[in-house]
């Protein structure tokens, strides 16, 4: 044992860090600040928060199923039977039938082999990721891709690499150099959640078999939205046989929590074997599950959904554009909207939210440097008069601004 002599006192203390993070405080306390809004009721296009009523343009809830009546039915129904959660993994005692019955739904939506649910998105792609890129093999990252494609690379015992966003010609670069790699994994967005624009698919699913290389598809923001039966970024390009993997959320469309991979039946054997995120954390419950399956019904019966999703996106996104702002090459119902510097981009954010509009602020390293902007996206519940209710929010704060021209 180490005698008072011995010991040597650590000179910095873990939590010195927590003292010196102060720009939160200072936002604060100028009545900036955006994060962790509490909402004490939700209505879908609506939300309550401190008794006010706002628009809520800041979701992912784009088929606006999260109060359906039929989908609100399966859950409460599954609530009863299979109780409140699993309390345990899918690899013990958490797995259910529901799991295997999304699963198979979800291989046949994405024309793959196999299927596997994990407790959220993040963990599927932490899964994928972890459980493919071993040493000396190298997953090859869109720089715009989401944080948990990062993370899962940096989580993996493989090699990272990282080209520019869409740069084709850099990805081959990238390539080029690794050609002794133990295997390589492609993985990109297949709609940008910070940009709203889609992968140049048909680009990525050459060169990868150039390359011999497999390809990941984080369809999070692309299932329910993009292809004729809502399929996704593969099914939009007519690709779907020419994808390896896709990964899908159930945080948006789908109104719920929880994620899956799709693909062939071996890999998803593999994973399921071999992933650490599914292995060492308790499953999504029933009354999740049974909410994603209630949507892919919906999904199924109500196509009009997608279609009048599409419409409000257009409305917005060309009304936004013709009051000025740059929408920063959206061409999805995800809409950014530039603000400038972070300072202005909260001001912004809490002068639409004194107005009723519920919007997300999004700041580095979320996206790059100095391309700060509120990040809107729509729902195919929202009404016309809703969106022209956010429309003149914008308009007359841009203008106050002076984001946008005209008179304030
Ligand atoms: N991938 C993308 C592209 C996302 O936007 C998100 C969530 N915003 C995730 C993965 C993580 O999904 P989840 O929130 O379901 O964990």
């Amino acid at each position: 044992m180490a005698t008072v002599e011995q010991t040597v006192r650590q000179t910095v203390d873990i939590f010195d860090k927590c003292r010196r993070f102060t720009a939160a405080h200072e936002m604060m306390e100028r009545g900036l600040y955006p994060y962790f809004q509490p909402i004490q009721e939700s209505h879908d296009t609506e939300v309550v928060i401190r008794g006010e009523t706002k628009i809520m343009v800041g979701s992912n809830n784009y088929l606006g199923l999260t109060h359906h009546p039929y989908v609100l039915e399966k859950a409460r129904d599954a609530l009863a039977r299979y109780g409140t959660g699993n309390t345990g993994s899918r690899f013990l005692n958490g797995t259910l039938d529901l799991h295997e019955e999304l699963e198979h739904r979800l291989a046949a939506l994405m024309g793959a082999e196999a299927a596997l649910v994990f407790s959220t998105g993040y963990q599927t792609n932490l899964g994928i990721i972890g459980g493919l890129v071993t040493r000396g093999a190298l997953v090859v990252q869109d720089r715009l891709n989401h944080a948990c494609l990062l993370d899962g690379a940096q989580l993996a015992a493989g090699e990272l690499a990282r080209y520019q966003h869409g740069d084709m010609g850099a990805l081959r670069r990238v390539l080029e150099r690794h050609r002794d790699s133990n295997g390589v994994l492609i993985a990109t967005d297949g709609v940008f959640s910070m940009e709203g624009n889609i992968v140049d698919l048909p680009s990525l699913v050459d060169i990868k078999d150039e390359y011999g290389a497999r390809l990941l598809v984080d369809d999070a923001h692309s299932v329910g939205v993009l292809g004729r039966n809502g399929g996704g970024t593969a099914e939009h390009y007519g690709l779907q046989d020419r994808v390896d993997l896709t990964m899908i959320t159930f945080s948006k469309s789908f109104a719920s929590i929880g994620g899956a991979a799709a693909g062939p039946a071996d890999v998803i054997h593999y994973l399921k074997h071999h992933s650490r995120p599914l292995i060492f954390s308790a499953s999504m419950p029933g009354s999740a599950v049974a909410t994603v399956l209630a949507c892919l019904d919906v999904m199924e019966q109500e196509p009009q959904r997608r279609e009048q999703l599409w419409k409000n996106a257009d409305y917005l996104r060309g009304g936004l554009n013709a009051l000025g702002f740059d929408t920063v090459g959206s061409e999805t119902p995800i809409i950014p909207v530039a603000s400038g510097d972070m300072e202005k981009t909260f001001i912004f954010w809490r002068a639409l939210f004194d107005m009723g509009v519920f919007t997300n602020p999004v700041l580095p390293p979320a996206v790059p440097e100095n391309s700060c902007r509120l990040r809107t996206s729509v729902m195919a519940t929202h009404t016309t008069e809703q969106l022209d209710r956010v429309l003149d929010a914008f308009g007359t704060v841009g203008r106050q601004l002076g984001i946008v021209g005209g008179a304030a």
